[in-house]
Formats: C-alpha cells, sequence, structure tokens
C-alpha cells in the first residue's frame, strides 16, 4: 500500500456503529484519493441513510449510561484520547497529509491542536456548574441544571479534517452527549483513525459513531429527520449550512453552524510592517489558503501599501510549493480540481477587472491541483474575490484611505467569521476590534484557533461557538428547578 504507518491499525477502511468496524449494507464503497498526484490511497462505505439511522439508535442507546457517569470518568476516558493522539502524532499526520494534501508540519500541529480538545473539555466537564438563585417569594429557591443536549450529529468538512471533528466531539463528550459524525469523503480516514483511538481510550461502544458516504444529502436528510437527534453541529459552506437548518426546523433541533467566511486583514499606516507581513503569511497561505479564517482581503492604507506590497511579495516568493510529505513542501496541492478551477477564475475575473499580477497567477508546474502562491495589487471590491471565500493561495491588496472606510470595506460583506488588523495605536485597536462586525478578531496577530477561546461567527457566517467553556455550554441545555415549600 502507499501508505506506511508505524501502526497500521489507524487506518481503517471501514465505518464505526454501535463499537463495530463495518461495511454498507450493500458493500458499496468509495474510493479515496491523494491530492497530490490524483492517486487512490483507498476505500470507505458508502452508506446511507438505513446505516445511518442505525447509527443514530446506537448513540441513542448509549446515552444515558455515558450522561450518567461523572465528569470525571468521562475526564478520564478524553485525556486518554489526548495522550494517545499525540503518541500517535506521526501517523495521524502522514494520514492526514495523505489524504488531505496539507505539508506534513501543518499536519503535526492540527494533530496537537485537534488533542488540545479532547485535554480542553475533558477538564471542563468538570465545571458544567448550576447556580443557586435566591427565591422570588417566600419558602422558594431556584436551582439551575446543565444537562447535556443528547444525541449529537456532526457534519465535518475536508480542510481540517482532525481538527474540525476534535472541536465537536471534545465538547460533545465532555457534556455527556453521545454522537453520530460524518467525515467530508474527500478525508475520512482522518475521523476513522480518532475512532480507533477512542475506542482505546476506552470509549464505551455507541458513544461515538461514524459513518462515510458519498451521498451527503441522504446522511445528513437522516440526521435532520431523525427524532432522536436532538443537535446538529456542523462545519462547511454557508449554503449547505442553510439548508440543514432549514431541515432542523420540523423537529427544533439545536444548531451550532460554523459557516463560510470572508476575511478582511487590515494593514494601518501605524503597523509593524514586518509584523504585518508575517500575520498575513500565516492567516492567508496555511493550508495553501484552504481555511475559513483565512484573511481573503487584505485592505492596505494609503501611506504604506507599496512598501507592504513589496515586503509580502519577498515573502510569498520564498514559499515552496509541493506535495505535503516532502519536508521542503510549505504549500500542498488544493483539494480538488474544483477547487482549483474556482481559484482561476477569481484571478481572471480580478485581472479583467483591474487588478495587477505582482507574483504568481497560475497553476503551479507541478501540474495536478498545485497552483502558485499569488499575489494581486489594486483589487476592488467589485471583484469576486473581495466577495467570495477564495479559499486558495491568492492574496488580493485593497487600498483604503482612512479607519472609516477600512471599517466601512471591512464590514461590507455578508459574512462575519474572522477579522484581523495590525496597528500601534491602542485608541485605534478598541475602535477596530468594537466596530469589526465578525466573531473573532486578530488585532496584530494572524493566527487566533485555540481550544481556550470560542471559535465561530456572526451573520453568515453562522451561530454557536466552538472551544472555551461557551463550546461545551453548547452541548447543554439548561433546565431550572423551582424548590417550593421551604
Ligand atoms: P466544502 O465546500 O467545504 O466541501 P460543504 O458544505 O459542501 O463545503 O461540505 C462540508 C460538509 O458538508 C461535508 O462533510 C459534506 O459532505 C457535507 N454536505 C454537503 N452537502 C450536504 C447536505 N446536503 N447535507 C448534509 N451534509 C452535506
Amino acid at each position: 500500500t502507499r501508505l506506511s504507518l508505524s501502526d497500521p491499525d489507524l487506518w481503517r477502511q471501514q465505518a464505526l456503529i454501535d463499537g463495530r468496524w463495518c461495511a454498507a449494507d450493500g458493500g458499496a464503497t468509495c474510493a479515496v484519493h491523494d491530492p497530490a498526484d490524483g492517486l487512490a490511497l483507498g476505500t470507505v462505505p458508502d452508506m446511507g441513510a438505513a446505516e445511518t439511522r442505525r447509527a443514530i439508535a446506537a448513540a441513542h442507546a448509549a446515552f444515558p449510561a455515558w450522561a450518567g457517569k461523572t465528569a470525571k470518568q468521562r475526564a478520564q476516558v478524553l485525556r486518554r484520547m489526548f495522550d494517545l493522539m499525540l503518541e500517535h502524532r506521526e501517523d495521524l499526520a502522514r494520514l492526514m497529509t495523505a489524504e488531505q494534501g496539507k505539508p506534513l508540519a501543518e499536519a503535526r500541529s492540527e494533530i496537537a491542536y485537534a488533542a488540545s480538545y479532547f485535554e480542553w473539555f475533558g477538564e471542563q466537564a468538570k465545571r458544567m456548574d448550576g447556580e443557586v438563585i435566591p427565591g422570588h417569594v417566600d419558602g422558594v429557591r431556584i436551582l439551575t441544571l446543565r444537562q447535556p443536549v443528547g444525541v449529537v450529529a456532526a457534519i465535518t468538512p475536508w480542510n481540517f479534517p482532525s481538527a474540525m471533528l476534535g472541536r465537536k466531539l471534545g465538547a460533545a463528550l465532555a457534556a455527556g452527549c453521545t454522537v453520530v459524525c460524518k467525515p467530508a469523503i474527500q478525508t475520512p480516514f482522518s475521523a476513522l483513525a480518532l475512532g480507533m483511538l477512542a475506542e482505546r481510550a476506552g470509549l464505551p461502544p455507541g458513544v461515538l459513531n461514524i459513518v462515510t458516504g458519498q451521498d451527503a444529502a441522504a446522511i445528513g436528510q437522516e440526521m435532520t429527520s431523525n427524532p432522536q437527534v436532538r443537535k446538529l453541529t456542523f462545519t462547511g459552506s454557508t449554503a449547505v449550512g442553510k439548508r440543514l437548518m432549514a431541515q432542523c426546523a420540523d423537529d427544533l433541533k439545536r444548531l451550532s453552524l460554523e459557516l463560510g467566511g470572508n476575511a478582511p486583514f487590515i494593514v494601518f499606516d501605524d503597523a509593524d510592517l514586518d509584523a504585518a507581513v508575517a500575520g498575513a503569511i500565516a492567516s492567508k497561505f496555511r493550508n495553501s489558503g484552504q481555511t475559513c479564517v483565512c484573511a481573503n482581503r487584505l485592505l492596505v492604507q494609503d501611506g504604506i501599501y507599496d512598501a507592504f506590497a513589496e515586503k509580502l511579495v519577498a515573502a510569498v516568493r520564498t514559499l515552496r510549493v509541493g506535495p505535503g510529505l516532502s519536508d521542503a513542501s510549505d504549500q500542498g496541492p488544493l483539494i480538488d480540481a474544483k477547487a482549483l478551477e474556482k481559484v482561476e477564475a477569481h484571478v481572471a475575473d480580478a485581472l479583467a477587472k483591474g487588478a495587477r499580477l505582482a507574483l504568481g497567477g497560475r497553476r503551479h508546474a507541478l501540474g495536478g491541483t498545485f497552483y502558485e502562491p499569488t499575489v494581486l495589487l489594486e483589487a476592488t471590491p467589485s471583484m469576486r474575490l473581495a466577495q467570495e471565500e477564495t479559499f486558495g493561495p491568492v492574496a488580493p491588496l485593497l487600498r483604503f484611505r482612512d479607519e472609516q472606510e477600512a471599517i466601512a470595506l471591512a464590514n461590507a460583506t455578508a459574512f462575519g467569521l474572522a477579522g484581523y488588523f495590525y496597528t500601534r495605536d491602542l485608541a485605534r485597536a478598541w475602535r477596530v476590534s468594537e466596530a469589526l462586525q465578525c466573531g473573532m478578531v486578530g488585532l496584530n496577530t494572524g493566527l487566533i484557533s485555540t481550544e481556550v477561546a470560542p471559535f465561530g461567527g456572526i451573520k453568515q457566517s453562522g451561530f454557536g461557538r466552538e472551544g472555551s467553556q461557551h463550546g461545551l455550554h453548547d452541548y447543554t441545555e439548561i433546565k431550572y428547578v423551582c424548590v417550593g415549600g421551604l
């Protein structure tokens, strides 16, 4: 096989339902490809509604016992999960790079990041505190309890195959929920490996189920219509998020939606330009620009526009493009042909509307889905790449005159996930932080993701928070008990 791991058991080609590794009912499979060369890596079961229903039933049956454990007992399993992920970090990273394409160094960081959610939420599970509220009339006291919402369905994307799942699983399992998840069909092996480790960590059968298949709509339909599911948590596109929300309306399921973004990255005249360039590279080019918090539009103030552009081009020029498994790569391939076509279309549209190419702007000589890291100057709000997520290694620089214009440009989008800005002016730092319409702000930093902070968006980037104590609360219901007769 093409994938050699030191623990070959972590590479599963079956789905996980009720503690059993299984095939699809009719035995159908779908192939998983390495985006670096397009070759087949292996297969996973091609499941649909029937298998999903069984997985949900298993999660439903496992719920009372899992919810009934003490927080400490659940935390012990999650802690073992964390330890196992770090112990097998290299295998997990190789598996991820093989199916997703990102450079190994990024895959290793992602495994540590994904694992951190199990550690954090295990610890926080012990702090699922309620309250005692003084009574409103004589002889009454008021209690609040936090209880797990129940069976959770989780649908995750291909860009962070391990971390997007870790965030959801860590919180849900810590709270006492049981889970059925559906990883993206491009990257199912990372999820299945977590299933294997969860089993080794001592997670009881049925508490975590993993369904794979290419008919996402059929699996999603079962998840959203099955009354045993009490919450849907989704990370992916805004279009699919809206559809899932509509499907959940009938049953009023709880929802967490982490959807697309269109992050502004503002560089003010008073910024530390070298720091801003480093932040822009980290934010824009991580995972070849395929992250939902990627800087999508670089807004640069007049006075430093040329200086910033020159420094940025010099830094982007040093990025090495190549297969993720090679240690000499900073930029892997895009996930598939569709992603490549979108990047090409955005660049062509920008050039047609007057943008100037400073670097890149075409497919990479390596072929396949590799694209050259690209910098475009004099981009404007009317260009597609200023309006939609490009999800590729393209940095368009827009120009602005003053703070007011920067804020107006930054907020001129239906999305509101992340926003970044660089300034050394304290008052401006406050003003702009408060004015940006987004769920997360990077002030003088391009990297904002951590398990201890609440990750999530506003506007059409969705709602709900992942990470932090807020992330745990999103998997709980508040019950209030009115205690009378005292
Ligand atoms: P991306 O552009 O990142 O592929 P998607 O929103 O299409 O964004 O995919 C994110 C996840 O949503 C994937 O796991 C995908 O299989 C799943 N998905 C896509 N369409 C549907 C659907 N109609 N119902 C449920 N899940 C879906």
